[in-house]
C-alpha cells in the first residue's frame, strides 16, 4: 500500500514539455516576467503526463487598452492531408501575446514575484500568471476549428465535434460554452462561473487550472492527467496522508 502511494505521488517519469522562447518588442522581458510564464508552464507540465514537446513563443504587443490582456495566436503550415493535428504537430506554431498597453495605469497587468502564493496580488492587478494559464489552456486545446483529425479529408474538429449548439459533451460533461461565436471559452455563469477558461478575468483575482479544464481536454485530445494529490490522499491514510498533503498541494 505504501509503495503504491509513493508511486502515485511522484508520478510517472514521462511528462509534457512546453518550451518557451521570449521575444522582446514593445517591452523587454524581465526576470520576474519570465519566471511567471515559466511557473505557469511548470504547472501545466506537472498536470499532463503525455510525453510530447510543444514550443511556444511569448512576446509583447501594443494592442490598446480596449483589447486583450493576452492572446494565443496559432498557425499551421505544411500539414499533410490526413494528419491528426495536435498542439505538438510539426508545422503548428504557437505565439502568445501579452498586451503591454495594460502594463501601467490605474489597473495593470501584474507579474507576481512569488507566483507560488497569491496573497500579494494587488486589487488593481490583472494577474499575469492567470493570463498565462489561460492562454496556455487555449494552446493545449481550448480552440474551436483548429485541431482537426484527418485534416483536409474527413476533417473532424476534435473540440468542435464535441459541442452541440453551445453545450460541450451534451449529456456527459454537459458544459456550457460562452456563445456560438465563442466556443473556445466557457460561459461565465452557472457552475463554472469564474473558471480559468471564461472569456475575461477581473482584477485582483488568481485563477488556476480546474478539474473541468482537465476533463474537457482529456475528452477532446486524449490527454492523460497526473493523479490528483487528493486522490493519493484518499488512498493513503493517517500520518502519511498528512505528510503528502503538505508536500503535494501547490498553494
Ligand atoms: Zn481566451
Amino acid at each position: 500500500m505504501l509503495g503504491l502511494l509513493v508511486l502515485l505521488s511522484v508520478g510517472p517519469a514521462k511528462a509534457l514539455s512546453i518550451v518557451p522562447t521570449f521575444t522582446d518588442g514593445a517591452e523587454t522581458w524581465t526576470t520576474v516576467q519570465k519566471d511567471v510564464i515559466n511557473y505557469a508552464i511548470g504547472q501545466w507540465e506537472g498536470l499532463i503526463v503525455d510525453n510530447q514537446t510543444i514550443n511556444v513563443e511569448f512576446d509583447f504587443t501594443n494592442a490598446g487598452t480596449s483589447s486583450y490582456l493576452g492572446q494565443w495566436f496559432v498557425t499551421a503550415s505544411g500539414i499533410s492531408a490526413g494528419t491528426d493535428v495536435y498542439p505538438w504537430t510539426p508545422g503548428v506554431t504557437h505565439l502568445i501575446h501579452l498586451n503591454a498597453d495594460y502594463f501601467s495605469g490605474e489597473y495593470y497587468t501584474w507579474f507576481d514575484p512569488t507566483p507560488g502564493t497569491d496573497g500579494d496580488l494587488p486589487l488593481e492587478g490583472w494577474d499575469a500568471l492567470s493570463v498565462a494559464y489561460h492562454e496556455l489552456g487555449h494552446m493545449l486545446g481550448y480552440a474551436n476549428g483548429f485541431y482537426f483529425d484527418d485534416a483536409g479529408i474527413t476533417h473532424v474538429d476534435k473540440w468542435g465535434s464535441l459541442i452541440t449548439g453551445t453545450t460541450f459533451d451534451p449529456g456527459g460533461l454537459n458544459i456550457e460554452m460562452a456563445g456560438l461565436g465563442n466556443l473556445g471559452h466557457l460561459a461565465d455563469s452557472g457552475a463554472l462561473a469564474g473558471d480559468l477558461m471564461v472569456p475575461t478575468t477581473p482584477n485582483g483575482i488568481r485563477r488556476e487550472v480546474s478539474s473541468s479544464n482537465q476533463d474537457m481536454l482529456s475528452l477532446a485530445y486524449g490527454y492523460t492527467f497526473a493523479p490528483e494529490p487528493s486522490t493519493a490522499l484518499l488512498l493513503g491514510m493517517g500520518l502519511m496522508g498528512l505528510a503528502l498533503r503538505r508536500s503535494s498541494f501547490v498553494r
